[in-house]
């Protein structure tokens, strides 16, 4: 029995790894290489994993660094089940879709550009009738039952805390005699946040490959960090006030919906106008709604004395980009969320043109921003920004609120690897940076007094 590194090996992006038995042949995801100058060259090498004699893919999540791959298999004769939660597979239908359009989109924009210097047009990395070959081969799985995907391969998903559906999987290898348990955690949500259930942790495992975007540090309150939402849409409260925040599209989206709902049950927010202006939020949205099965105690309370969790007088979503557009005069402290959350593309872009200009907007950021984004341009303070080709002189104030993760701080991850200590696992870290496995690493070791490692691409884990 043995596992390859494929992807996410010293990174936060790609996560796929290969699970071979004597009998088997598993993927676990297959997502897209996201950001970075060789991306594109990445994501179009099919890594050695020969798609045709796969016996089935397993998936955490719908997060497209860990599926967004997954519409390239069929092209390469794969022909098995992919399995993965409900919530993950209608998810995965509305983000791989809009990943095609977005593939196809900037394919259109280079051949405008190859066309005028006469070299042959470019392929879209895939297409919308690539997405439509591989959704129905997705196969629903329960959370916490074994499920046999491939002879001799049971596997578990259990709630992960980190967007709807999103689990962590638990294997069961039998191979010749032999039984090993690997254990990958997916990306695990931060304890106590709102909505989803908390991440569930396993008792013991042969092997761990354990995800560490933020092994180096923990975040900061997301009681603090409520509270600092609220004062800024208070002080917004002006003729002409108005926030604007980016946000990405599936999980933070909802999560503000719920704290500005709650602020509002509360009185420390006053009958908020909020807009959601992405349809692509809206989507996400109606399905976190469609999934109240997933939701957690604390909503469920909410539910049970008659409160809505996802909803509040006062939130309403726009639908063509002429309603986005007629937000552009509003003020009074309306709160405009919109994608994407790194300000790379969508609505978010004409309410920045319109509103940046501005001393009374107030731009709000509340997730990472990549390197060489506008979001990253606007956070690092720049004072004059290139929107949608106008450039702008930014009078807004610019804010960033950094407690909303959807991932588990440095003490979280090593608590939940904790409960496994006793079983004395491998340990090998894998979605993070170096810098991040490090820290993490050193952490491990000095709490739990287990050696982790970092394995670099292709490395290969016997079981
Ligand atoms: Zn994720």
């Amino acid at each position: 029995m043995r596992i390859q590194v494929l992807g996410a090996a010293g990174e936060v992006t790609g996560s796929c790894y290969l699970v071979e038995t004597s009998k088997a042949r598993v993927l676990v995801e297959f997502g897209l290489h996201q950001g970075g100058a060789h991306t594109e060259a990445k994501n179009r090498r099919m890594p050695p994993i020969d798609p045709g004699r796969l016996d089935a893919v397993v998936l955490t999540h719908a997060h497209l660094d860990h599926s967004g791959r997954l519409p390239l298999l069929p092209r390469h004769g794969f022909d098995a089940p992919i399995f993965a939660t409900g919530a993950t597979i209608e998810l995965c239908d509305i983000l791989l879709r809009d990943s095609a359009h977005i593939q196809e989109s900037s394919a259109n924009r280079a051949n405008k550009y190859r066309g005028k210097r006469g070299r042959p047009p470019a392929q879209a990395l895939y297409t919308a009738s690539d997405v439509d070959r591989v959704m129905p081969m997705f196969q629903r799985v329960p959370f916490d039952t074994l499920v046999e995907v491939a002879p001799g391969v049971r596997v578990k998903w259990v709630d992960a805390g980190h967007i709807l559906g999103a689990a962590s999987v638990l294997f069961e290898l039998e191979d010749n005699g032999a039984r090993k348990t690997v254990v990958f955690s997916g990306d695990i949500g931060p304890r106590g946040a709102p909505l989803l259930r908390d991440p569930v942790t396993f008792d013991s495992a042969d092997v761990v490959f354990l995800e560490s975007t933020y092994g180096d540090r923990d975040h900061r309150s997301i009681d603090d960090s409520i509270a600092e939402l609220g004062e800024i849409i208070n002080k917004a409260r002006t003729p002409k006030g108005k926030v604007l925040i980016p946000s990405f599209a599936v999980g933070r989206t909802q999560q503000l919906i719920y704290f500005i709902g709650g602020m509002r049950r509360e009185g420390i927010v006053e009958d908020p106008k909020v807009y959601i202006d992405s349809p692509m939020a809206t989507s996400a949205t109606d399905l976190y709604r469609r999934h109240r099965e997933l939701f957690d105690d604390e909503c469920w309370e909410l539910i049970d004395s008659g409160e809505l969790c996802l909803s509040f007088p006062g939130l309403r979503f726009t639908k063509s980009a002429q309603d986005s557009m007629s937000l552009n005069p509003m003020g009074d402290g309306v709160v405009i969320i919109s994608a994407a959350g790194m300000c790379t593309g969508g609505r978010i872009l004409h309410h920045l043109r319109h509103g940046l200009g501005r001393p009374e907007t107030h731009v709000i950021f509340v997730g990472y921003q990549g390197d060489g984004t506008l979001g990253r341009r606007l956070v690092d303070g720049s004072r004059k920004v290139r929107v949608m080709g106008d450039d702008i002189r930014v009078n807004a104030n610019i804010h960033t609120i950094g407690g909303f993760s959807a991932h588990a701080g440095q003490t979280e991850l090593v608590e939940w690897l904790g409960a496994m200590r006793d079983s004395g696992p491998r340990v090998y870290l894998i979605h993070g940076e170096d810098r991040q496995r490090k820290a993490l690493s050193e952490k491990i070791d000095e709490v739990l007094m287990l050696k982790a490692k970092a394995p670099v691409w292709g490395e290969v884990v016997e079981v």
